[in-house]
């Protein structure tokens, strides 16, 4: 048998499987996703198995034998396996980093040396005694060698050399299965607790824990035994000299929620607008066709009671249910709803696990012990091998592209998968990104009759409850009434008001735009990287200056470096500005803060949360964290501090990111008995993104910016790709970059496709630049970009990697860097 492996070695030139030897010991074991270490350039490699064959194009007597079988679960299925190959070619990255990014952190093995004594009589001459006789017959590692004799580094170096000693490589995981020392009563207990009475006064601890796991009766775990009765391991350990008690090493799944209640929630009875989406939803997923919804429901419709109740169908047809959530409503709200719903079904996952509890929730979902896993973006590789829906909440969130490759969209990712699997896939916003819009309300085709359409909408709020009343204060008219501060008059009055009845308010400050950095006010100086073209931000903690592409640090100057002026300020974050602020204005406020900042620990987020819900604050202050998935009921307040700040980014994006995070955060107040209010301040009050979203009018938004898209020849009306190139030397750089986009403009001439989007109709690609990226410089590397945009059916991916193979050949240092981005969310 002949099994085709990719081995893990992120190069173009090795992007495709290499066939190896099965042998017979593993012949019944290997399966397609099986993961294995395989001899690859004199080392061995991690690397999966894409396919078994009997025969190999090559001369298979000098293929190279499988060194070993990682796993006797394939981590991957066969699917997965497919769909990585069909990630490398969309996103032009290699198969190998595609299937990286589907399996947990703790099996990314890495290559491990270990050595053995080959020539027992030479290693006796050559090499120390203590060495040898701690060797013994063993594979050692070699790095636990040389530390522990660091003084014969350069014999065990020519001893390798000359072949006493051998070097072998093994793939080793990153993390093994928790183990936990377990203590056991023997079989015979009786003779323990003849033995018990036997032992001397003086044992008094040992008495101790043998008479608790007597009254005990069951295994427990070392930790935990000691704990409860007291004793010390020392005790335990000489009743397992005794023989009366026994220490076995048992496998513990780490549970990120043990020890967790979750109240169980019956299926509520579903509103009219709630039961027709419903009846839609699970007929999809009873018909076993492929199919994606866009369910377009306004804030507090009803969405996620939708989502429990259609999994609950998929269940009840044994097929199992993945829920994409942004990494940011992942709180502790959104858990409990399906664990309340779900119990033990569900799997969670999200970044904020340890690398090892995200792999026993991750061997849950392979193990076919859960039936739904609920979790960010890389959630959607979740290896269940007969999914029956999946749902992406939110679905218009950025978060759900990858930013480093492979860079996904696990939108697109997810209704690849669903083909492969016949599932329904639910799309869920309140303001859905124009793309799905576009793509769900297209006039139907001749090909689509009979078919439904595939958009969904809810656009009542449960129980009738009115979306809450929004005002937009224009702070060029405050200023000129002589008020200079942050808050304009009414929310300043609001807030004192909710301060006054005890409710509580939600104030968010848009992140970008007020950035930490530093400014000299007698001559303007603000301090840059010297690497990056890019400005310092300040870190109060440790007052420095940190460039976030690089990392340089450098300690925060008491005078201009320009011109020695003292006039120098650093500006904190916004939010703790605004933090500041507030105290100064409401003494005695409870302001819980959450930022990058606040958040930096484990679980703090969901410990701010948890007090906010407990209303142990009364303002809750952050960033786009506080705008998402929140449902607090003494929510009445919703303020946002500067609305435009995110309509000035140059990003085609920049309207529609802020409609979305107005509309989102405007859906915080009001949501149970009490009545809810919004005050959005902004400088560009007329601005159809802050008029539409005051007027919740979806629709309006859309049609207008539709039209600018239209007109300036963007998603929706076409896809894009951005390519950036960087390279040390400007010169070498710009050559490349200029040849790299006239071979595309090239190829894609050949292919017949028009090579202007603005030529008429029918299959175009058009190739702007390079020119010179928004950021020039990272790291000393300049950088350059080409943006293609294209429409029609092309293949545009596939234009492209043919179009990057002259230039990726040739000595590395000559190289020029390509990073590509299909369908890019920034073009920054
Ligand atoms: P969305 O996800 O669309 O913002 P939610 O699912 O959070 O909305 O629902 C808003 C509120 O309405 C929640 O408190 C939820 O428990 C409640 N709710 C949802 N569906 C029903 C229903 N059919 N009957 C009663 N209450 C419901
Ligand atoms: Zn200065
Ligand atoms: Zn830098």
């Amino acid at each position: 048998m002949i099994a085709k492996v990719i081995v893990d070695v992120p190069s173009r030139q090795t992007d495709r499987p290499f066939d190896y030897e099965v042998p017979a010991a593993f012949a019944d074991w290997i399966e397609v996703g099986s993961r294995v270490g395989v001899p690859f350039g004199g080392r061995v490699l991690q690397g999966f198995v894409t396919e078994l064959a009997d025969t190999s194009d090559f001369d298979s007597k000098r293929l190279k034998p499988i060194a070993e079988l990682l796993d006797h679960v394939p981590p991957l299925l066969p699917d997965l396996i497919e769909l990585a190959k069909w990630m490398s070619e969309k996103y032009c990255c290699s198969w190998t980093t595609a299937l990286q990014a589907m399996i947990p952190g703790a099996l990314k093995g890495k290559a491990e040396r270990l050595v053995c004594i080959q020539d027992a009589e030479s290693a006796s001459e050559d090499l120390p005694l203590a060495m040898t006789e701690w060797m013994g017959s063993q594979l050692v590692k070699l790095d636990v060698l040389l530390e522990r004799f660091p003084e014969y580094a350069k014999s065990v170096k020519s001893a390798l050399r000359e072949g006493v000693l051998v070097e072998h490589t093994k793939v080793r995981d990153r993390l093994a299965i928790r183990k936990v020392l377990t203590v056991y009563l023997p079989d015979d207990v009786g003779k323990v607790r003849t033995q018990l009475a036997a032992l001397p006064a003086r044992a008094g601890k040992q008495r101790e824990v043998l008479a608790f796991m007597l009254e005990r009766g069951e295994p427990m775990v070392l930790q935990q035994l000691l704990a409860e009765a007291g004793g010390s391991a020392a005790s335990v350990r000489s009743l397992a000299e005794k023989g009366l008690l026994e220490l076995r090493e048992v496998e513990q799944q780490r549970d990120p929620y043990a020890g967790r209640e979750f109240d169980r929630t019956m299926p509520l009875a579903l509103t009219e607008g709630q039961n027709e989406v419903y009846d839609r939803i699970i007929r999809a997923v009873d018909a076993g066709e492929p199919k994606t919804m866009l369910l377009h429901g306004v804030t507090g419709s009803g969405k996620t009671e939708v989502y429990l109740q259609s999994i609950q169908f998929c269940l009840e047809q044994e097929k199992q249910a993945i829920v994409l959530v942004p990494e940011i409503s992942l709180t502790p709200q959104m858990v409990e709803r399906f664990k309340g719903r779900f119990g033990d079904a569900v799997a969670v996952l999200h970044s904020r696990l340890s690398n090892g509890e995200r792999y026993d929730e991750w061997r849950k979902i392979r193990s076919r012990q859960v039936q739904v896993a609920i979790g960010a973006r890389s959630a959607i590789f979740a290896p269940f091998e007969r999914i029956g829906l999946i749902i992406i909440d939110e679905e218009h969130e950025s978060s759900y592209k990858q930013e480093e490759s492979p860079k996904y969209h696990a939108r697109d990712v997810a209704v690849r998968r669903a083909r492969q699997h016949g599932a329904a896939v639910v799309l869920g916003s309140a303001t859905p990104s124009l793309e799905s819009f576009a793509a769900a309300s297209r006039p139907l085709t001749a090909k689509d009759e009979g078919r439904e359409p595939a958009l969904l909408p809810m656009p009542v709020r449960v129980g009738g409850r009115p979306l809450p009343p929004v005002t937009v204060i224009d702070m060029r008219e405050e200023l000129k009434e002589g008020n200079r501060s942050m808050f304009s008059r009414l929310l300043h009055s609001s807030l004192a008001d909710r301060l006054e009845r005890g409710e509580q308010s939600v104030l968010l400050l848009n992140r970008r735009g007020y950035s930490t950095f530093v400014m000299c006010r007698s001559c303007g100086y603000t301090a840059a990287c010297p690497h990056c073209d890019i400005s310092l931000t300040y870190h109060q903690k440790s007052r420095a200056l940190r460039c976030h592409y690089c990392g340089h640090a450098e300690q925060a100057p008491a005078t201009c470096p320009s011109c020695q002026s003292e006039h120098i300020r650093y500006f904190g974050t916004g939010t703790q500005r605004v933090e500041e602020e507030l105290s100064k204005l409401f003494p005695g406020i409870r302001v819980i803060r959450m930022d990058v900042d606040t958040t930096t620990e484990k679980n703090s987020h969901e410990k701010l949360l948890k007090q906010f819900g407990d209303r142990k604050a009364d303002v809750l202050l952050g960033t786009q964290m506080v705008a998402k998935g929140l449902d607090f009921p003494y929510v009445t307040l919703v303020g946002v501090i500067a609305a435009d700040t995110s309509l000035n980014l140059p990003d085609f994006r920049a309207a529609e990111r802020t409609f979305q995070l107005l509309t989102q955060v405007a859906g915080r107040a009001g949501r149970h008995h009490l009545p809810g209010e919004v005050v959005i301040q902004t400088y560009v009050p007329e601005h159809y993104a802050v008029v539409t979203a005051q007027q919740h009018d979806y629709a309006a938004f859309v049609s207008e910016e539709l039209r600018h898209r239209s007109a300036m020849g963007y998603p929706p009306y076409c896809r894009l790709i951005l390519v950036t190139m960087s390279h040390e030397q400007l010169p070498l750089l710009s050559t490349v970059s200029e040849g790299f986009a006239s071979e595309l403009r090239e190829i894609a001439e050949n292919e017949g496709v028009l090579i202007s989007l603005s030529s008429g109709f029918g299959r175009a690609l058009e190739v702007l630049g390079p020119v010179a990226s928004p950021i020039s410089r990272i790291k000393d590397r300049y950088r350059f970009q080409c943006v293609i945009k294209y429409r029609g059916s092309i293949d545009a991916s596939a234009l492209v990697r043919k179009a990057l193979l002259p230039f990726t050949g040739g000595p590395p240092q000559r190289l020029v860097q390509f990073s590509i981005d299909v369908d890019p969310q920034v073009i920054l």
